[in-house]
């Protein structure tokens, strides 16, 4: 029986040209590949800056630093989403603070981050952390204006999202990590997200002097660049300026991501056709869709269904070969965060109870999406 997975990499002939002409080439890792990569990049989503790094948890690790996350900041995400979004600022010992979700979109909700803030004395928090989860763009320009009430930074975690937007107020679609509303956005190229490298990650921001720190902190805090350096002693002197990690991304696998890039648009046009067959088909059933409202380009990383006799659907399913999966479990239920906060966040919790996610690639083909609709419809004993 062929599996079909929820998610899957495309990986092209071209691909792999791609990387084999870089092993061929004088560069293995930090080569010319990787400022292609930058550059394409940061063209596509629109930001004005853009910095690779070994993958999306570094990404937002670096991030958390450059904006001196410590033990004495609060930081406010959603619960639903991967845990790595949370953690960021744990590892700079900052505390996490989880507010529950809208219901309609399953994104961090925006009133209960104002009920939040407003509970608590200005200067209470540092930042705030919203996910496209899904690919479904969070409306950054609300929370840009809390976040400018209350003097905090926004981090998008757009791990989901590249290629998606939402439309502003003046009527301009704003593209996930376009840097207009955030301080700092993030993305992730592990295989199953849009652009596949194995391992792999970008920030995208239009602040020069986060951009200098981020490119600090992804090489050890070390520079070479004769404008920064305090003394110079020669051709070979360098200077550690902050404590910064090891986090860069080979140029082999930049090679890649230049390549995949060239498909990101097509493929999210694919992801958008896929979700439209579903749609179709869920239609007066009993099976709940989170629908994007108008104005929105959802870039759909994941298809989500909700139904209540979810853990038997998960099985049955398996049973004929489709690996559907669940998106996510809370993070603040995670053992690790429950005996800190151990907070009581309704809607995640019960959106906890009924989600699942479909199959949902590019090289999904209309054979095997049919397959999917008709084994979740027998199940839920439609017709198919
Ligand atoms: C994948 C993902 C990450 C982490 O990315 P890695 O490259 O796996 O480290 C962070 N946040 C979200 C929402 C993700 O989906």
């Amino acid at each position: 029986m062929k599996k079909i997975p929820y998610g899957k990499q495309q990986i092209t002939e071209a691909d792999i040209q791609a990387m084999v002409s870089t092993l061929q080439s004088d560069f293995l890792t930090q080569g010319p590949k990787v400022a292609e990569f930058e550059n394409n990049f940061a063209d596509y989503v629109g930001a004005k800056y853009a910095v690779a790094v070994s993958n999306g948890t570094a990404a937002l690790h670096l991030c958390a630093l450059a904006l001196e996350v410590n033990e004495t900041s609060k930081v406010i995400t959603t619960p639903i989403t991967f845990a790595a979004s949370a953690n960021c600022i744990r590892y700079c010992g900052g505390e996490v603070v989880f507010a529950d979700i809208d219901p309609n979109t399953c994104l961090l909700d925006v009133d209960k981050v104002r009920a939040l803030l407003e509970a608590s004395p200005k200067g209470t928090y540092a930042g705030i952390i919203p996910v496209d989860f899904a690919g479904y763009p969070v409306n950054l320009e609300a929370f840009r204006q809390l976040a400018d009430e209350y003097d905090l930074w926004i981090v998008e975690d757009a791990c989901h999202a590249p290629g998606g937007y939402f439309t502003d107020s003046k009527n301009v679609k704003q593209y996930c990590g376009n840097g207009a509303y955030a301080d700092l956005s993030i993305f992730s190229f592990h295989p199953v997200k849009h652009i596949a490298c194995g391992e792999g990650g970008m920030i995208t921001t239009n602040d020069s002097v986060l951009y200098e720190k981020l490119c600090l902190l992804r090489t050890h805090g070390i520079t070479k660049d004769p404008e920064q350096l305090e003394e110079n002693h020669g051709g070979w002197y360098y200077e550690m300026q902050d404590l910064g990690y090891n986090y860069r991304i080979p140029d082999v696998l930049c090679a890649l991501g230049v390549s995949q890039l060239k498909r990101a648009k097509e493929n999210v046009e694919k992801r958008r056709a896929i979700a439209a067959r579903y749609d179709q088909a869920f239609n007066n059933t009993p099976i709940q869709r989170i629908l994007p409202s108008e104005g929105i380009g959802h870039a759909y990383h994941l298809y989500i269904i909700k139904v209540r006799e979810r853990k038997e659907l998960y099985y049955a399913l398996r049973r004929k070969g489709i690996y559907a999966q669940i998106h996510y479990i809370p993070v603040h239920k995670m053992p690790y965060y429950k005996k800190r906060n151990n907070e009581k966040l309704p809607i995640a919790e019960a959106y906890y109870q009924q989600c699942i996610s479909l199959p949902m690639y590019p090289n999904l083909t209309e054979e095997e999406q049919h397959f999917v609709i008709d084994a979740v419809k027998e199940f839920m004993t439609c017709e198919v």
